[in-house]
């Protein structure tokens, strides 16, 4: 079963979302949003940008 890499990030800026692609090994700690520029960071306690304004959590917070 593949493992769904896809999320829907929303920009914080601007309110965009955007699908990205999120990476199953590793946290991604950054994201240019592709419409403002806005570079996204997780807010406090979150790994990474996707706990914090995607609508999934990232892959390596489900697998131990
Ligand atoms: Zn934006």
């Amino acid at each position: 079963m593949p493992i769904d890499t896809k999320a829907n990030l929303t920009c914080p800026q601007c309110g965009t979302v955007q699908e990205a692609d999120m990476p199953i090994d590793s946290c991604q700690f950054f994201y240019e949003c592709v419409s403002c520029r806005a570079v996204l960071r997780p807010k406090e306690g979150d790994c990474c940008v996707f706990c914090s304004y995607a609508d999934k959590k990232c892959p390596s917070m489900k697998s131990t």
